[in-house]
C-alpha cells in the first residue's frame, strides 16, 4: 500500500481528483505541480495513513521507509539535505483534510532548524539575522502547535525586548537580540516540556507529523465537524514541502489573493501581502497587511506572474481561486490553491459572472449556490434613514447587519444565545478557539486583522455579520468594556455592526431587508427554467401575498384563514359568535365578521391575479380565540375586590364559563378542522361567501380570480362529503345571486395518517391534495407540536433523531405516507393536484423529496420562496 506521493520537479504523483486521499491542499499542490505552475516541491502523506493510525494507535506499516525514500528525492530536487550544516533543507508541515477546516493544527514553518543548521542557513543566505529570526520563528510555532505551549510565553519575551530596545517591530531587533531570544525560547520549551528543544532533524519531522494525526481529534476540530456534519472518518493528510522564504529582505513577501473579491464577487484581483514576511504573519492579523495593488507598484514583474498564474488557475479550476504564494528574493512560488470561501452575494455574482464569462454553464451556475446561501443574501440591513452615533469603522469583512449586546468571550457568547439574547462578539482577533462563540452571536467585530483573518474567513463561512481591524476601538477585558471616540461600552450593552459597509454604531439600529439584487434574479430565472415542482406560498395577508409575489411565488398553497380572526376589532365579534348558545346569535356574529373576511381575500386576489390561492376553511380548536382560563380568574377576583361593576363581573364570568366548556385536554386532537365545520356550519358557510362573493366582484371587474376551497384535518371520507355540500351549496347560492360562475375547486388537507392509508376513498371528493406535514408530523409520530421542544434536542444530541422532524421531513415515517397518500390519490384522480404546505415546503432536503415524491407544488412563507426556487431546480440536477 502507498502512503507518501510526491509533488513538484516534474515528478508528480497525485493530482487534483485524490481530494480524498491527499486532502485538498495535497491535491491541489499536486495539481498546480502538473499545470507547471512554481510550487515548492514536496510530498503528501494520505489520509488513509492518518485513519489508520488512529484505529491501530500506531504508524502504518512501510509509512517511515516511504518517508524517507521521499525525503532522498526532495533532498535531490532541492539539492539540500535535512541537517546538512552547510546547506540544509527546511521544510513546512502543513495539516490538508479531504474538507479544509479550521480548528486543526495548520502549519509549522521552518522545520529542520538546530542550532547547527542555523549558522548553515545564516551562511548560505549570506544573512544572520534572517537565519536567527527563523529559528526563533520555528521555536515558537513548533512550542504552539505540537506542544500546545501558550504562544504569550514567547510573545511576552519579544515584547520585553522590543521595550529594552525602544522599538516597536520585530523587524527592528538586531541579530543579537535574535540570538539571545532563541536560547529564552528553548530555555521555556525545557521549562514546559522537561526535555531539551529536539536537535535531530527526523524527531522533529516525527512529532510533527503526530501533531497533525493527533489534531484532527482535537475538540476545536471535532467541534467544526459536528457543526458543519463532516464525517469523523476522513482523517487528514500531512504535507511536507520545502521552505521558501518569503522573509529575507525587502525583495521578500507573502500573501493570500483571491481571484474575485470573495466579499462582493467583483471580478478584481483582491488580497494582501507583506513583504520581509512569513505566511502565518499575514493569516494571524498581527502585522496589517498591504492591499495588492501595491505589489504592482514594488514589483511589476512578480505582479504580472501572479495575476497570470492565478488567471490561469481560475480557469482551470472554473472557480474562483484562493491562493497563498511567496515571493524569496524576486522569485514567486504558489503554496497552495483552493476554491474560495465566499459570501453568499458573492457566490451569486461568480455564480452569474462566469456563465456570462463563458466558464459554466447556467445548470452549473445553479449548482453552485447552496439554498440557504439565498437567506444570506436576503440578510437584513441598517435602515438607512436611521440617525444612530457612530463609533468607529473597520472593513468590511462579512455583509449584513447585527444588532446585540456586547460580549468579549466566546464562552460568554454560548451561554448568553441560550438564553436566547442576541449578542455581538467582540474581540481583539479571534482563533479556532472562539468558533462556538461566533456561531452563537449574531454578528463578530475584532480590532486587528486584515479580510482574509481568521474572524474574517469564518464569519462569512457562517454568514454572520463581521467587521475586521476596527483598530479604533480598545478593549478592556478586565474591566469588561471597550473605548471608541471617547465613549464606553461595557459588556451587555447594545451595539449594531454593518458588516457590508465596516461600520459600528452604538445603540439598536432598525434592520431592513435589503432589494433583492439583479443576480439573484437571473439565478433565480435560470432555476425557473430547470424546475418542474411550482412554488407557492404560505399567506394570510394581503401583504405577504405580495411580498412573496416578488420573491416569484405563483400562487398560495396555503392561506389560514383563522389568522384573519385576530384582529384588534375583529376579536370581539369572534368571540361573540363563539360565545353565541344559539345559532341564531351565532349568525348575528358571524354576518358582522363576514365583510371583514371578504375585504380580506379581495386584497389576498388581487395580489394575486391569475395565480390560485388555497383557502383553508377555519381549522384551530375555537377556545384559542378566547382568553387564557387563569388571567379570567384573576381579573374577576380584582373586580371584586376593587367593587367592580356588576354587569362587568357578570360579563368575565360569562367568558369565563365559556373558556371553561371550551377547554380540551388534547386541543390539537381535539375539536377542530372540519370538525368544527361540522358541528357549526354556519362557520364555513360565512367563510365560503366571503370567499366567493369577493371571487364574483374581482373576476366581473377582470381579476383572474382561482380559488381553491380547503378543508382541514380530514381522516374519513364522509367528512370531507359533508363539509363538501356546504361548499358547494354556499358557492352555488351566492353564484346564482351575482350572477357569475367562478371556477374553483375544493379539495382537502392530507394531515392525519388514516387519510393517508384511504387517500384513495378521499380523493373521488377531493380536487387537491394538500399534505399538511405538520400535523402529519405529529400525528405520525405522535409528537406535540407544540411539546416537543422538551425532548427533541436531547434527541437529537443522543442520536435517536437526525434532525428535528418538524423542520426537515421525516422521509422514512410521515414520507411514506405522502408516498402511500400520492399513489392512492391518484389511483381514483389520476390529474388530482397536489402540494406540500407545511414547515418542509422551504426546507431544501424535504424539497428535493417532495420532487421525486411527485407532488406538483411545494408551499412556503414569502422569505422562503427563492429558496425553494433554487431547491427544486437542484433537485431535477
Ligand atoms: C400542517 O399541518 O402542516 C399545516 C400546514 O397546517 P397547520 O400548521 O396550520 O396545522
Ligand atoms: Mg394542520
Amino acid at each position: 500500500k502507498k502512503f507518501v506521493y510526491f509533488f513538484g520537479d516534474n515528478q508528480t504523483e497525485g493530482s487534483n481528483k485524490m481530494k480524498h486521499l491527499l486532502g485538498g491542499k495535497g491535491a491541489n499542490l499536486a495539481e498546480m505541480a502538473n499545470l507547471g505552475v512554481p510550487v515548492p516541491p514536496g510530498f503528501t502523506i494520505s489520509t488513509e495513513a492518518c485513519v489508520l493510525y488512529m484505529k491501530n494507535n500506531d504508524y502504518p506499516e512501510g509509512m517511515w521507509d516511504e518517508i524517507d525514500k521521499n525525503i532522498d528525492k526532495l533532498e535531490k530536487s532541492t539539492g539540500k539535505k535535512f541537517g546538512d550544516p552547510e546547506n540544509p533543507l527546511l521544510s513546512s508541515v502543513r495539516s490538508g483534510a479531504p474538507i479544509s477546516m479550521p480548528g486543526m493544527m495548520d502549519t509549522v514553518l521552518n522545520l529542520g532548524l538546530n542550532d547547527e543548521t542555523v549558522r548553515g542557513l545564516a551562511k548560505r543566505t549570506d544573512n544572520e539575522w534572517f537565519a536567527y529570526d527563523s529559528y526563533r520563528r520555528f521555536i515558537m510555532m513548533f512550542s504552539d502547535v505540537v506542544l500546545g505551549i501558550d504562544t504569550n510565553e514567547f510573545e511576552n519575551l519579544i515584547q520585553q525586548k522590543k521595550d529594552e530596545l525602544g522599538v516597536t517591530e520585530d523587524t527592528e531587533l538586531d541579530t543579537n537580540t535574535m540570538k539571545d531570544l532563541v536560547e529564552e525560547f528553548k530555555s521555556v520549551y525545557k521549562e514546559k516540556t522537561g526535555s531539551d528543544f529536539p536537535q535531530e532533524i527526523k524527531q522533529q519531522l516525527k512529532m510533527a507529523i503526530n501533531a497533525v494525526f493527533n489534531s484532527w481529534n482535537n475538540e476545536r476540530a471535532k467541534k467544526y465537524r459536528q457543526l458543519n456534519d463532516i464525517s469523523d472518518e476522513l482523517g487528514t493528510a500531512v504535507n511536507v514541502q520545502a521552505m521558501v522564504f518569503g522573509n529575507m529582505g525587502e525583495t521578500s513577501g507573502t500573501g493570500v489573493a483571491f481571484t474575485r473579491n470573495p466579499a462582493t464577487g467583483e471580478k478584481e484581483f483582491y488580497g494582501e501581502y507583506l513583504t520581509n514576511a512569513q505566511g502565518e504573519d499575514v493569516v494571524a492579523g498581527i502585522r496589517t497587511p498591504k492591499s495588492i495593488q501595491a505589489l504592482k507598484e514594488n514589483m511589476p514583474d512578480v505582479y504580472k506572474q501572479l495575476d497570470d498564474i492565478t488567471q490561469k488557475l481560475e480557469q482551470h479550476y472554473k472557480d474562483m481561486q484562493d491562493i497563498e504564494f511567496t515571493i524569496e528574493k524576486g522569485k514567486l512560488y504558489m503554496l497552495q490553491t483552493r476554491n474560495a470561501k465566499r459570501t453568499a452575494a458573492a457566490a451569486l455574482k461568480v455564480a452569474v459572472d462566469m456563465v456570462y464569462e463563458n466558464l459554466i454553464n447556467k445548470k452549473e451556475a445553479v449548482m453552485r449556490l447552496k439554498p440557504s446561501q439565498i437567506d444570506q443574501v436576503l440578510h437584513p440591513m441598517i435602515d438607512p434613514d436611521s440617525e444612530l452615533e457612530l463609533l468607529s469603522s473597520g472593513l468590511a469583512a462579512s455583509p449584513g447587519a447585527a444588532v446585540g449586546k456586547v460580549v468579549f468571550s466566546a464562552e460568554h457568547a454560548e451561554e448568553m444565545a441560550q438564553n436566547n439574547e442576541d449578542v455581538i462578539l467582540v474581540r481583539t482577533e479571534t482563533s479556532p478557539e472562539d468558533i462556538g462563540g461566533m456561531h452563537a452571536a449574531k454578528g463578530v467585530l475584532t480590532v486587528r486583522g486584515g479580510m482574509t483573518s481568521h474572524a474574517a474567513v469564518v464569519a462569512r463561512g457562517m454568514g454572520k455579520p463581521c467587521v475586521c481591524g476596527c483598530d479604533g476601538i480598545s478593549i478592556d477585558m478586565n474591566k469588561g468594556v471597550f473605548t471608541a471616540k471617547g465613549y464606553s461600552i461595557n459588556e451587555g450593552e447594545c451595539i449594531s455592526i454593518d458588516g457590508s459597509e465596516g461600520k459600528i454604531y452604538m445603540g439598536e439600529a432598525e434592520l431592513k431587508m435589503p432589494n433583492v439584487s439583479g443576480e439573484l434574479e437571473t439565478m433565480l430565472q435560470w432555476a425557473d427554467e430547470i424546475r418542474s415542482l411550482n412554488v407557492r406560498t404560505n399567506a394570510d395577508t394581503p401583504e405577504d401575498a405580495k411580498l412573496a409575489r416578488d420573491f416569484g411565488a405563483e400562487g398560495i398553497g396555503l392561506c389560514r384563514t383563522e389568522h384573519m380572526f385576530f384582529g384588534e376589532e375583529r376579536i370581539p365579534v369572534v368571540r361573540e359568535m363563539i360565545m353565541a348558545d344559539n345559532k341564531e346569535d351565532r349568525e348575528k356574529a358571524l354576518q358582522k365578521l363576514q365583510p371583514m373576511q371578504k375585504d380580506d381575500f379581495l386584497d389576498i386576489f388581487r395580489a394575486m391575479d391569475g395565480y390560485p390561492i388555497t383557502i383553508r376553511l377555519l381549522d384551530p380548536p375555537l377556545h384559542e380565540f378566547l382568553p387564557n382560563y387563569e388571567d379570567l380568574i384573576e381579573k374577576i377576583k380584582k373586580l371584586e375586590s376593587e367593587g367592580g361593576k356588576q354587569e362587568e363581573i357578570k360579563r368575565v364570568n360569562d367568558l369565563l364559563r365559556n373558556v371553561d366548556t371550551l377547554k380540551e385536554t388534547n386541543p390539537m386532537l381535539g375539536h377542530r378542522g372540519c370538525r368544527l365545520g361540522i358541528t357549526y356550519p354556519e362557520i364555513y358557510e360565512m367563510q365560503i361567501k366571503a370567499i366567493i362573493e369577493a371571487a364574483c366582484e374581482l373576476s366581473s371587474e377582470g381579476t383572474n380570480v382561482i380559488p381553491e376551497i380547503m378543508i382541514p384535518l380530514v381522516s374519513n371520507e364522509k367528512e370531507l362529503d359533508f363539509v363538501k355540500k356546504t361548499v358547494t351549496d354556499t358557492a352555488e347560492s351566492v353564484m346564482n345571486e351575482k350572477g357569475t360562475n367562478i371556477d374553483y375547486l375544493c379539495g382537502t388537507m392530507i394531515e392525519l395518517p388514516r387519510a393517508a392509508l384511504t387517500a384513495d376513498k378521499i380523493a373521488k371528493g377531493a380536487e387537491f391534495f394538500s399534505f399538511g406535514t405538520n400535523d402529519l408530523t405529529q400525528t405520525t409520530f405522535g409528537y406535540s407540536r407544540d411539546d416537543a421542544g422538551k425532548f427533541l434536542p436531547l434527541y437529537i444530541d443522543k442520536g435517536i433523531l437526525e434532525s428535528d422532524p418538524f423542520a426537515v421531513l421525516d422521509q422514512e415515517g410521515v414520507g411514506e405516507l405522502m408516498k402511500i397518500g400520492i399513489d392512492k390519490g391518484r389511483s381514483s384522480r389520476p390529474d388530482i393536484k397536489m402540494g406540500i404546505c407545511g414547515e418542509h415546503g422551504g426546507d431544501p432536503e424535504s424539497i428535493s423529496f417532495s420532487y421525486e415524491a411527485g407532488l406538483n407544488y411545494v408551499s412556503c412563507s414569502p422569505y422562503r420562496v427563492p429558496i425553494a426556487r433554487l431547491a427544486s431546480a437542484q433537485a431535477v440536477l
